[in-house]
Order: C-alpha cells, then structure tokens, then sequence
C-alpha cells in the first residue's frame, strides 16, 4: 500500500528555475559580477543553494574565482547570504505550481494520504512558497537541510523523513508504503537507495538523461499525472501491474517495449555475442544473457559506482561467466572482439562518436541498435520541453538521426517501439 508521498520541491511540484536565476544574477550584479545566462544557471540546480553559487560563480568568472584564499571564503559567503536573503524576500515573483499539482495535493488529501516536501533548499524558503502558492495546508510536513543535515541522495534523509511522519500521526509507514517522487537523478537515486518506490518526472528541471539512467521505477512529464494511479499504487506493491495499468489507459510512463524489441531481435537473429555501451547497474546486460545460455555480453560503464552495483547483481544472478563488465570511457577503452549486436545505451551526446568506434567491432552480418531515439516524443516535438540541458540533448538526438540516414557505409532502419529503436547493418559490398 502506497500511503506518504514524499516529493521533491524544484522542478517537481514548482517551476521555480526563473526566480532563482533571476535572484542569483541581482546577487552578482550586486557584488560586480557578470551576470550568468538563465538556461545555464538553470542547469546548475539541483544540489542546494551553495552548489549553485558555487558553479555560478566559476561560470560567472570564467574560472577565475579563487574559492581557496581567505578573500575568497569570506567573498563567497557574503555572496551565498545575499542571495539567500534576496531569495527569501522574493520566492515567488514568476515561480508557479506545475499543472494539475494543486489538483493532485486535494486529492491526496482526501484519500487519506500523507505527503510530505524533502527539499535541498533552505527550509524556510521552501515554506515561504508553498504557502503562497497555497498548497502548504496540503502538506503534512517539509524536511530540509535545516532539519537534517543528511541531504539527498543521503537514504538517511528520506528515513528521517518517514520517521518524522510517523511520530507526527502515530503511523508505521516503512519502505513499502512510501513513493519518492522528483525530477532529478538525486531524488531517484535516494528513494531506491532507502528501499520505497520511484518516480520520475521528466519536464523539471533536472538533467532528463541523468533522471532515467537512474532508472525510476515509473516515469511521467509531469507529477501531477501520478493522479490516474493513486489507487493502483495504493492497491499495489508492484510495479509490472502498475506498468499494465498504464498501456492499458495509454498513460506515457517508462516504456520497457524498447527492450522487449531488443531481446526479440537477439532470439529472432540467433545473436550470441553482444557488447553493450552504459550498463548502468546492469538490469540490461542480465535480461539479454538470461535470453539464451549461450549467449555472451561484455559491457561498458563510465561510472564507478554503478560498476559496482552492476558487478554484485551480476554475481548475485551467477552470471559472471557470460557477462564481462568494464570500467572504463567506451570511447578511449580498447575492444578487439567483434560482436553479433552492439547496443549503443550511454550518452546520447555521443552517439556518434560511439557508432564510428565501434562500427569497427562488428561481426559480418553484425547490427547497431540506439535506443531513446526519439526521447519522449521531444525528438519529434521540441515544444514538449523547456529545459536547457534537454534541449541540447534533443538536437543532439536529431543530429545522430541525420547521420545514420545519410551514413552509405550502413543501412538504418528506424523502429517507432517503445522510445524509437534503430538498427544498422553494413550495406553489403559488391563481390
Ligand atoms: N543499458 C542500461 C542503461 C544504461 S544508462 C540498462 O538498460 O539497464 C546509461 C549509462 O551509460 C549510465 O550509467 C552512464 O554512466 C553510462 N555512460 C555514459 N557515458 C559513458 C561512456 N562514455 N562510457 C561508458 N559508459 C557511459
Ligand atoms: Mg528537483
């Protein structure tokens, strides 16, 4: 049973990236600094008020600012108070709610349900907005880093926030009965750390990229579309009915149909040997070596920690004879071995870069397959968001798509499945 709903603040419930911009640039203005485009500050939310001075400031300064000396500490306090104080007096000047969040809070609220604000900012701004956005009467508590010093991704915040709301009603909501609900990868990356269910919402302001890599359990545009499932969740534990109650009402959340087109290409094509670029935590690498015993993965991930994470489930699965994990940049790690399938899964900044190495590692009748091509429909439609960093990304997106038609080395067909599938053979050379 799905009992507290805990969210996120920024890009979550609020769209508050403008006033924070604006609030940061008064701050430089106000100290002699050059004032920071707006997308860009945008961009550096997510990790609380000093973090954002922080990349502002190096940004601002062309990194120049010395953070180390003396001067530099005091400058950049007096710097981080003033913006703070000026936030404080002018939170909402163009912040709103997210379409349908009021609607969302009511219903909650009659249902029965608690909800609860984890934010990373400063908790007496945070409480400011809410009450003039006139929602603070829906919400039983808001918890920040005033309140707990942990901060997200920290589990630990996301326990003293249950316990909290615990103590305040007499209740016993554990793990199982608790959603973390945001829009950055920090937020996911918390609730799955704690142990509740995740969901992500893609038109906030944090990194959309980042967000599903972090792989929510479901994934919406906005929270306020969580609406249509208060009472599967509330029913359910489990995420594949929830996920069957989506196709079922055409509700967007995370598509797993672009894996099933995957897994159905390497039984269909008798693949036996695949390498796989982003593992992330390995949910991928497992699903297509439990296909067929004789099948063979190697896979490539940047980060180290999700290496690890990838390393114990693999292990966990006993699999670690037929999926072969590397730590490593997939662009500057050295791939002798040729495989059947190649599945470009990391940065879509890079997918060019990715194809033209690896086209060189392919088996004679061998394939590339992208996902994510044509990322939520933005690829399609660049209205559908706002955000900078998304923005940037799309292009990109578009970009790689251009180039795999125009490419005469490769034929490419495109697959509208899941979040648009492409698979490209070698054009056969006449003999
Ligand atoms: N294939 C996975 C999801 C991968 S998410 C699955 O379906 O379960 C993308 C991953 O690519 C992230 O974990 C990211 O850290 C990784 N990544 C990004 N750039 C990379 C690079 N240059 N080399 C290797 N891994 C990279
Ligand atoms: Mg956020």
């Amino acid at each position: 049973m799905t009992d507290l709903y805990i969210f996120d603040l920024d890009g979550t419930l609020i769209d508050s990236g403008e006033d924070i911009a604006d609030c940061v640039n008064e701050a430089f203005s106000h100290f002699g600094y050059f004032r920071v485009e707006k997308e860009k500050l945008i961009a550096f939310l997510g990790d609380g008020a000093r973090a954002l001075i922080e990349r502002a400031l190096k940004e601002s300064t062309r990194g120049k600012f010395d953070f180390e000396s003396d001067f530099g500490k005091r400058k950049f306090d007096e710097l981080l108070n003033w913006y703070l104080e000026y936030y404080y007096e002018n939170p909402v000047k163009k912040t709103k709610l997210y379409a349908g969040i009021k609607e969302l809070l009511r219903t909650l609220k009659e249902k029965g349900k608690k909800t609860a604000v984890l934010t990373n900012k400063p908790g007496r701004i945070a409480k400011t907005i809410l009450e003039k956005l006139e929602v603070e009467k829906y919400i039983d508590l808001i918890v920040s880093p005033d309140d707990f010093a942990k901060k997200k991704p920290d589990p630990a915040a996301l326990a003293f926030t249950v316990g909290k709301i615990n103590e305040k009603f007499g209740s016993s909501f554990a793990e199982d009965s608790v959603i973390m609900i945001g829009d950055s990868n920090v937020d996911i990356e918390c609730g799955k750390a704690y142990g509740c269910k995740t969901v992500g919402c893609r038109s906030g302001i944090g990194d959309t990229e980042k967000l599903l890599s972090a792989r929510p359990d479901l994934s919406f545009a906005v929270a306020s579309e969580i609406e249509k499932f208060i009472d599967v969740l509330s029913e359910n534990s489990d995420i594949s009915e929830i996920q069957k109650f989506a196709m079922e009402n055409e509700v967007p959340i995370l598509q797993d149909e672009g894996s099933t087109f995957i897994c159905d290409y390497i039984l269909s094509h008798n693949v036996k040997t695949i390498l796989e670029i982003g593992t992330a935590i390995g949910f991928s690498s497992i699903r297509f070596a439990k296909l067929n015993p004789q099948i063979k993965v190697t896979t490539i991930e940047i980060d180290e920690k999700r290496y690890e994470t990838a390393k114990k489930n693999v292990e966990n699965e006993n699999l670690s004879d037929r999926i072969e994990l590397i730590l490593g940049n997939a662009l500057e790690t050295p791939i002798d071995k040729k495989f059947d399938l190649i599945f470009i899964d990391a940065a879509k900044a890079q997918y060019i870069k990715f194809f033209e190495k690896y086209k060189e590692n392919l088996t004679e009748n061998g394939v590339i397959l992208s996902d994510n091509l044509s990322f939520h429909g933005m690829v399609e439609d660049l209205s559908l968001t706002h955000n900078y960093s998304t923005i940037k990304l799309v292009k990109k997106i578009r970009k790689y798509i251009e180039f795999l038609k125009s490419n005469e080395e490769f034929e490419t067909e495109f697959h509208k499945i899941g979040d648009g599938v492409s698979v490209s053979r070698k054009v056969k050379g006449e003999s």
